[in-house]
This record gives structure tokens, sequence and C-alpha cells, in this order.
């Protein structure tokens, strides 16, 4: 099933009394989710993830927007008309209850038309069960269960009436390293089994990223960047994308466009393509007949930039042009790990990721770089907006 959100807003009236301002959510957020895949709703605490779940399972109202699964509005739709399983990262699951009669729950509520018959149930039961594999455990209370073995008897009762939409809210978080790892993997083999529309809400960007078919990254209540997970890793619309995708996170220094060459601190780690450095300017949607678009100015010299670089776009080199104060080499097996330091730098210690082909002697008290262009980003340090570019090959 198709998912369409439109211009959905969400506001809270401040608690605050001294604000008067409302606290924005969602804002305006608009998104089409395609039928049949699993797509990671991303971001930091706070910025809206749960708040959007709710609006499409209709457990919250929109402020204003629309909210269509396939065809239809769904937008005034209580949750329980909508054909949605929902899972929760605390599993919510009824005490007094076996897994059992757990699952068969939400099948027990089916009124008029929809009610089904005791084997019916049973059956339905039975293929949820088997699909979450935790046939053995039917007649356990969730008391008598694992962390891991609670959260899958929530997937089978969300699963169970074949929701047309999944809705998962940050369902790993309170399982251990081992088996949030195995459980991602299981939710992902489900998904693709069933083929149900999935929306997986996580602040963990590693999460998100393995398994998902497509990312919204998220911040304060606004849709940063959807796409492909490798294509928003390797092609981040803004800084704040850049730095929250990525372990560990890219290494972002103050810099500056001069004489058609990038420059960290004095020293001119880039040069660049003729002309091929220009930022997008957002055009007022007035002025081209309603419709915002995207133009490219040039950028003038001396512009300074926020450079980010990934851990992997650092290669040691002896006539690098990067000098880096150097403050640990750690061999990792098949990479090794570099820690240094330069003024320029915004955080303290830049970490860098480099292959075992080249060696990085620990006692040196300096360590030089040459940069691989595809792994730099350059952004404007007003709008931190990308500015995009082409590193002239030597
Ligand atoms: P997330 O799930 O990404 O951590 P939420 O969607 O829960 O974020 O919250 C988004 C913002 O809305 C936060 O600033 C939060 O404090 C606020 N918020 C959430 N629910 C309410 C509420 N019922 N009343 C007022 N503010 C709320
Ligand atoms: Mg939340």
């Amino acid at each position: 099933m198709e998912v369409i959100l439109q211009n959905l807003t969400k506001r809270y009236p401040n608690r605050n009394k001294k604000i008067h301002e409302d606290i924005i959510a969602v804002n305006d957020f608009t998104f089409e989710i395609p039928d049949g895949k699993l797509i990671g709703l991303l971001g930091p605490s706070g910025c809206g993830k749960s708040t959007t779940l709710n609006l499409i399972s209709g457990l919250q109202k929109p402020t204003s927007g629309k909210i269509f699964f396939g065809k239809d509005d769904v937008t005034g739709l209580p949750p329980e008309s909508r054909g949605i399983g929902l899972v929760f990262q605390n599993y919510a699951l009824y005490p007094h209850l076996t897994v059992k009669q757990n699952i068969l729950f939400p099948l027990e509520n089916l009124k008029g038309k929809d009610k089904l018959s005791k084997a019916e149930m049973q059956k339905k039961a039975a293929k949820a069960a088997k699909l979450v594999q935790i046939q053995e455990l039917m007649d356990r209370k969730p008391g008598e269960l694992s962390g891991g073995q609670q959260q899958r008897v929530a997937i089978a009762r969300a699963l169970v009436k074949m929701p047309k939409v999944l809705l998962l809210d940050e369902p790993l978080s309170n399982l251990d390293a081992r088996l949030r790892l195995q459980t991602r993997e299981e939710i992902r083999r489900i998904q693709r089994e069933t083929g149900i529309t999935t929306i997986f809400v996580t602040h963990d960007q590693e999460e998100a990223m393995s398994i998902s078919d497509m990312i919204v990254v998220m911040n304060a209540g606004v849709v940063m960047q959807t796409g492909n997970p490798q294509e928003v890793y390797d092609n981040p619309a803004n800084l704040f994308v850049a730095r929250f995708l990525g372990t560990p996170p890219v290494n972002v220094f103050h810099g500056t466009v001069k004489n058609q060459s990038l420059y960290i601190g004095e020293e001119a780690v880039m040069k660049l393509m003729p002309d091929s450095v220009s930022k997008p300017v957002q055009n007022s949607p007035e002025a081209s007949g309603g419709v915002s678009v995207h133009k490219a100015s040039r950028i003038s010299d001396g512009t300074e930039v926020y450079v980010a670089v990934r851990p992997e776009g650092f290669i040691p080199d002896e006539n690098g042009p990067l000098t880096c104060r150097l403050s640990g080499v750690e061999v990792m097996g098949r990479d090794i790990s570099v820690v240094s330091a330069n003024s320029a730098s915004l955080a303290p210690k830049i970490r860098s990721i480099i292959s075992t082909e080249h060696k990085v002697n620990p006692a040196d008290p300096f360590v030089r770089f040459s940069l691989r262009p595809g792994k730099v980003f350059l952004f404007d340090k007003e709008t931190q907006e990308r500015i995009r570019f082409q590193a002239l090959e030597l």
C-alpha cells in the first residue's frame, strides 16, 4: 500500500506559559512512501519521528495536511479503520495473557462482517507466530520471555491482521547490541516475505542505513533529505545530514575557496576546476511562477565554507597537502584508524580510516594527507546547504 503524506503539520501548544509560540513537532512533511518498501524514518531524539508515525496510524490528528493510503484519504479515519499494525519500543504486551492470547487479541475484537471463526483465528495466529518464529512460546506469559522474544510477539500481534502498513517506533531500542542486530535482520526478512509497506522509526543511523530501501532524515520537524541510504551518504544535501550519517562521523573543517583552490586553514588541499564551484540559490516561489527552483550561482573568491571529509577520504601521503598532528594509530584488522588534530578542525579529534596498504608510523609527530575528492563536501557557512564543486584531476 502506497502511503502519501501531503503537507503534514502537527503543532502542540507550548506548555511553558511564558512562550506563546507553538511547538511544531512535524512541519510541512510531504512524501510518497512507495508500495511494499521499508522506509527508515531517521533523526535525533525530539525531531518529530514518533509524531509523524502517530499521524500515519491515526493515534494523533494533524493540525493541517492530509494522509492517503493509496487513493483513499484516511486523514479523518480512526486507527482501527486504517488497516495498520503498530509496534512500540516497550513491546506493550498484555502481561496476564499468554503469547497466543496476545496474538489473538486483535482478531477477537473484529466486529460485524470482519468477525472470524475460532478456527480461522487460530490459523492466522499460528501463521503470524511462524513468520516471527515463536511457535514454541505460544503458552508462555510475556514475563517468561526475553526482550527479543517479547518484541517478536509484538510484531506477530501487529502482523496477525495482515495490515496494509506496518509502523515500528524504535522497536529495537530496548534490546542489547547482539539482539538488536539479529532482530533488525529478522524485521527485514519479515518485511520482504510479507511485502507489507513498513515504516521503521529510529534515531540510530546505522540501523536505518542497514535495513531500509529508503531513508527519510528529519531534523526539528523538517524533512532534511530522502533517498536510498547509500545515495544520501554519498551525497548529503546539507551539513546536518552529512554529520548525522556515518561512523565515525564526517570530519568538519573551516575552509576557504580562493585562487581556484580549496584551503583548509592555510593549506591548499585541492585544486578546483575553474568556475566549477557553485552554490544553490533558492528563488522565491513568486519569481518563478509558483515553483521553487534551485539555480546555481558561482561563489566569489575568498568565500568561507565548511569542509566535511569522510573518515575514508584521507590518504596518508608524505607529499600530501594537509598536515595534521598525529595522536593515535590503531590497527583494526582490515583498516587502520588514525586519530589526528588540525587547528582548522571543528572537533578536537580528526578520525580517519585508512586501508592497511598505507603505513602510518605512530612515532611520527605529524601525518600528511591527500584527500579523495568524492569524500569531500563543501557547505555554505550560513545556510549549511551543500556547495557543489569539481576537483581538478592532477
Ligand atoms: P521523536 O520521536 O523524534 O523523539 P516526538 O515526535 O516524540 O520526537 O516529538 C517531537 C516534538 O514534539 C518534541 O519537541 C516533543 O517534545 C514535542 N511533543 C511530542 N508530543 C507532545 C505533546 N503531547 N505535547 C507537547 N509537545 C509534544
Ligand atoms: Mg519517538
